[in-house]
């Protein structure tokens, strides 16, 4: 026990001397260990996480959300007798609670209090926490002053009883706004109640120039070398250094996982970020009744017509790949067919993209464990093992890109592939999409927008 405490606190000391952290938020990330993909059977019952699949995981640390743990099935219970949120998480890195504001964002105050808060974070084991927040959205607009009052007033109150108590965990203050002066508010409110780490909440979907907007603006106030600035939901290769200019020194994504399954066509990056769009090949067994029965009206399928037809797409794949009996055109063209049958919805925009992934065949480049142990089932999207696992890949090649802008002053990012703002293709991260509009750099600092301006 001594020694995983020495090690906890080396990592501690090692993560803290980085100059820029990325903490990969945790959705209960996890794949079979081994899995049959042929006869799409787990072959035992045992789950990983991606860091127990790779040599070093992809992030400096993991965050994870009050919320998003209970809406997985664990309650804080089961998670202590697990022996806290390391054990839990297997690994040994440092873990950044949060609360989860935006699952509360309807809520007039948030469902919890600040000891109930501070307490959570000290049963679980973090190493840091932030303070208690409420999202300002437009949605509320009448309420944003009382966002901001609840969630400065909340930050002194968690320092306060956070020193009282002499909780170990490092404690990072929240600030919230709408427009630069409201976020300088915010921050200079934590200043003053002491926080050495804050947070800037809610611009995980303002563009890039309007993050940096806002940051010029607080760089009075954060420029010092000693306080650490961590930007919520905010991961982009090509601003990283823009970022830092300005004091950022931890960032959190989890959009590169995310997007291998719910982006319409950016599911896989190769490693200078360029996307490809996954194969798609649902299960047969799955297909909703109400689009079965059109298939079946159509004369287009019976139930064993269509899982043939799978099998046969399957193995299809599997050929053109192993043994290139097909050109990329003839197994684009029989996706196409069986797409414009079975997905209709998406009327076939997709095709495009599947032809450029087999063309290029992405996979057989990358040198990340597991494009070499699963290959082309990495860019079929279809289940958990595979959808998952190409999300894994994607943090691969996320965390080395930016490793390389770290470390290389010369590493040209404008080489990089990444369309930076354009969250456009993951739905999730869309949902807030239209809540800022760009500041102008020339913009006067002192100028009072009206919440309109932002949104
Ligand atoms: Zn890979």
């Amino acid at each position: 026990m001594l020694e995983l405490e020495c090690d906890m606190k080396k990592e501690m000391q090692d993560f803290m001397s980085r100059k820029l952290k990325f903490f990969m938020p945790d959705w209960s990330d996890l794949v079979n260990r081994d899995y049959n993909y042929v006869a799409e059977e787990p072959l035992s019952d045992v789950k990983v996480y991606s860091h127990e699949i790779y040599d070093h995981a992809n992030f400096d640390g993991l965050l994870v959300s009050k919320i998003k743990l209970e809406q997985s099935g664990k309650n804080l219970e089961a998670i202590m007798n697990n022996g806290g949120i390391h054990q839990y998480l297997r690994y040994n890195g440092p873990v950044f609670g949060d609360n989860g504001a935006y699952s509360y964002i309807d809520e007039k105050t948030p469902p919890f209090t600040v000891p109930d808060l501070l307490n959570y974070y000290d049963r679980l084991g973090v190493d840091l926490g932030v303070s208690l927040d409420h999202i300002v959205t437009p949605k509320y607009e009448d309420d944003k002053h009382l966002r901001k009052d609840i969630t400065i007033e909340a930050a002194g109150k968690f320092m306060d009883r956070h020193q009282d108590k002499g909780y170990e965990f490092v404690p990072i203050g929240s600030a919230q706004g709408w427009n630069k002066a409201s976020y300088y508010e915010s921050v200079e409110a934590l200043i003053d109640a002491n926080y050495k780490y804050i947070a800037i909440g809610g611009v995980s979907s303002a563009t890039t120039k309007t993050i940096v907007g806002i940051l010029k603006h607080l760089h009075p106030l954060i420029k010092d070398p000693d306080l650490d600035v961590h930007l919520f939901g905010v991961a982009r290769i090509k601003s990283v250094r823009t970022f830092m200019e300005y004091g950022v020194t931890s960032l959190d994504s989890a959009s590169m996982i995310r997007t291998a399954f719910k982006g319409w066509r950016k599911n896989y990056f190769d490693s200078s970020y360029q996307p490809y769009t996954a194969i798609r090949l649902p299960f047969a067994s799955r297909v909703r009744s109400a689009d079965f029965k059109a298939l079946v009206s159509l004369g287009l399928t019976d139930a064993a017509h269509l899982g043939d037809w799978e099998a046969d797409l399957y193995k299809m794949l599997f050929d053109y790949d192993k043994y290139g009996l097909y050109s990329a055109e003839e197994v684009t063209e029989a996706l196409a067919l069986f797409e414009s049958a079975y997905i209709r919805t998406y009327e076939n925009k997709r095709i495009d993209g599947y032809l450029k992934t087999l063309k290029e065949k992405p996979w057989k480049d990358c040198p990340c464990r597991i494009c070499k142990e699963i290959g082309i089932e990495v860019l079929i999207f279809r289940g958990n093992n595979r959808n998952r696992r190409r999300g894994f890949h994607n943090a691969y090649v996320f965390y080395h890109l930016l490793q390389k802008v770290l470390d290389d002053p010369d590493f040209d990012v404008d080489a990089v592939d990444d369309d930076d703002d354009d969250d456009a293709d993951l739905p999730s991260a869309g949902a807030f999409s239209d809540r800022f509009v760009e500041i102008a750099d020339d913009v006067d600092d002192t100028e009072q927008l009206t919440l309109d301006d932002f949104f």
